[in-house]
């Protein structure tokens, strides 16, 4: 049986429906003066009776006008156009309490005639909704470890600032892997921190933004009224940068001293997208590393064509032995009386796109991109190919050389000496007509393994030479310990001795000191028979050089042979 819903007044039923539904209800005359709304709005507003809300304007809800204005003015599109506003998303700042967010929706109350006489507005809370997203989105721009700004929320500032004088600093850390790796990252994290909280001093001191921008990397970022004195001021913020880490930083347990190198891009015009900036800071910043430690450098136009050009190495060199575009060289090298005692195998690379590009150039790239493994490993085949045909040339002259240059980051492969041998042995060749000359650097760099590599090799037989020296630090007691058979007396102690007073007491020193260890010395880059002489007349009596010869193509270097000493090739 059902009970008759008329027994209920119309009015009553609507204000218990009205108060029951959990959204927000209300209504406005035309003049948008509020002719009615239900309890859970008046709560929300903070009023205790609807009368107190009848005729009221939405200026008796808000503090300020411009807090009223946008909400009427919604009423006023709604009534002038007739048509309903949905999901509009806003604020309800009311005085004393806690700020909400709303979804309201408006809709004209019209006559059945289809005259609009008010507006007919609910909305929903969804204040915990925005305050997540709100949440989210500043996590977003936030790096969880230091708390700063991260990358994106730099990018964001940068971009809105429009600002057309600025400058940005990318700063990254000396040394931080090997705290990380040898202290643990809980350590590296605290450090981070520490080191956040000291540039944070320094932004603030200038008025800059700090940004985190991903490991030890971070980035500063500062905006000027006018182009006077930027590059001053951007100064004094690197300097303030680097003196924070000036002294030793104290963790709980540790005491770690790191550094930084700094890179600054000026920005001179808004319309500078900051990817541009961000690209020419981090290329100053990684000419600052170059330069040493605890650097800064500006980013200049010279810096872009020189990045351009080692990119494009780079690019190109990554194909470079897959489209066998690498050659030797063959420099021959001789005793005092024109014998030739060995040959020094020298890289060449005819890139298809670049053309002729120098070791001098390329090799650095290898060997700090790691593709020097592939392209040594090349050079040790291609050079011992060479030396398994000469087969006359080592008959007639058992102990000739055939040098071949060897990176220190070569060394670094734990299997060298095992792949040199294996490439020995697969050609039968005599170990003993190998040669590698290693520079100075290595012995200092790596010490301990790079010694053990040149003890195994050493043992089989392979000469171990010194390239360059005289150029490194090599202290005389600590030669004397290394696995070695002979020093190459650098280019630059031969070029013009016989007019250099102090070059020839050098020279003389080094073969002094070669003797005592029993090495054999051989001098590079002789040019003229002054020199040569010279370099007689102070007992150093093997040659390599242009006034010799040049370094030859392998066909050159074969024929020559003739002439130098008989047939190679059988
Ligand atoms: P380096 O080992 O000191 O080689 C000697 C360089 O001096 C060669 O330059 C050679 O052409 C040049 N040279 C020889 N005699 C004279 C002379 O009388 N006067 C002058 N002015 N120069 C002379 P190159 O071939 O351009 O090689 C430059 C450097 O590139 C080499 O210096 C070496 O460090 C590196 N390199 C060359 N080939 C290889 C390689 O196969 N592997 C590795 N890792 N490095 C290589
Ligand atoms: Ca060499
Ligand atoms: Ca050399």
């Amino acid at each position: 049986m059902s009970r008759k819903n008329d027994q209920i007044p119309a009015e009553q039923l609507l204000r218990i429906v009205l108060d029951a539904i959990p959204l927000r209800v209300f209504w406005k005359d035309v003049d948008l003066n509020y002719l009615g709304a239900n309890q859970k709005l008046l709560d929300d507003i903070g009023f205790k009776q609807l009368d107190d809300l009848i005729g009221q304007s939405d200026y008796a809800i808000y503090d300020t006008p411009e807090e009223a204005e946008p909400k009427r003015d919604d009423d006023r599109e709604v009534m002038r156009t007739g048509q309903p506003k949905l999901d509009i998303e806003e604020p309800l700042p009311i005085p004393g309490k806690k700020l909400k967010w709303l979804r309201t929706n408006k809709v004209p109350m019209k006559t059945p005639s289809g005259e609009v006489i008010g507006i007919l507005g609910t909305y929903q809370d969804i204040t915990e909704e925005v305050e997540y997203r709100h949440l989210i989105e500043r996590q977003a721009l936030i790096d969880p470890l230091t708390g700063l700004a991260n990358r994106r929320c730099l990018q964001t500032q940068i971009l809105e600032s429009k600002c057309e004088f600025g400058g940005l600093l990318f700063i990254d850390l000396d040394r931080f892997k090997q705290v990380n790796d040898s202290l643990g990252h809980s350590v590296g994290d605290n450090l981070l921190q520490l080191i956040a909280s000291n540039f944070q001093e320094v932004a603030d001191k200038h008025n800059a933004l700090l940004a985190r921008l991903g490991g030890d990397e971070f980035s500063i970022y500062k905006t000027f009224e006018t182009a006077s004195n930027i590059e001053d001021s951007l100064e004094s913020i690197a300097q303030d940068v680097l003196n924070t880490l000036n002294k030793p930083i104290k963790l709980k347990n540790h005491v770690v001293t790191i550094g930084a190198s700094v890179g600054i891009a000026t920005i001179l015009e808004a319309s500078r997208s900051s990817q541009d900036s961000f690209a020419e800071a981090d290329l100053a910043m990684y000419s600052a590393k170059l330069g040493g430690q605890n650097k800064y450098q500006f980013f200049t136009e010279e810096l872009r064509i020189s990045a351009h050009r080692q990119h494009k190495l780079y690019s190109c060199l990554q194909h470079a032995l897959a489209q066998d575009e690498f050659y030797l060289m063959y420099q021959p090298q001789f005793d005092s009386n024109q014998n030739l005692i060995g040959t020094e195998a020298l890289i060449r690379w005819k890139s298809a796109e670049l053309g002729e590009v120098s070791p001098v150039e390329f090799i650095p790239i290898a060997e700090e991109t790691g593709m020097i493994h592939e392209i040594g490993d090349w050079v040790i085949r291609e050079a011992l190919d060479s030396l398994q045909n000469w087969t006359a040339l080592l008959a007639n002259n058992p102990n000739f050389k055939l040098a071949i240059n060897v990176s220190s980051s070569q060394f670094e492969n734990k299997q060298l000496p095992l792949y040199i041998k294996g490439q020995l042995l697969i050609r039968s060749l005599n170990p003993g007509n190998l040669e590698l000359e290693i520079t100075e650097s290595l012995l200092l760099d790596h010490k301990k393994s790079a010694v053990e590599a040149m003890e195994e090799l050493k043992r089989i037989g392979v000469t171990i030479a010194i390239d360059d020296f005289g150029t490194g630090y090599s202290s005389l007691s600590y030669l004397a310990t290394l696995p070695l058979n002979k020093l190459k007396i650098d280019r630059s102690f031969v070029t013009d001795l016989h007019n250099n007073s102090t070059n020839k007491k050098l020279v003389e020193a080094i073969v002094n000191l070669a003797s005592g260890l029993d090495l054999n010395v051989i001098a590079e880059g002789v040019e003229t028979l002054e020199e040569k002489s010279t370099l007689e007349n102070l007992s150093c009596f093997s040659f390599q050089g242009y006034f010799f010869a040049k370094p030859l193509s392998l066909l050159e270097f074969e024929q020559s042979h003739n002439g130098f000493a008989g047939s190679c090739r059988a």
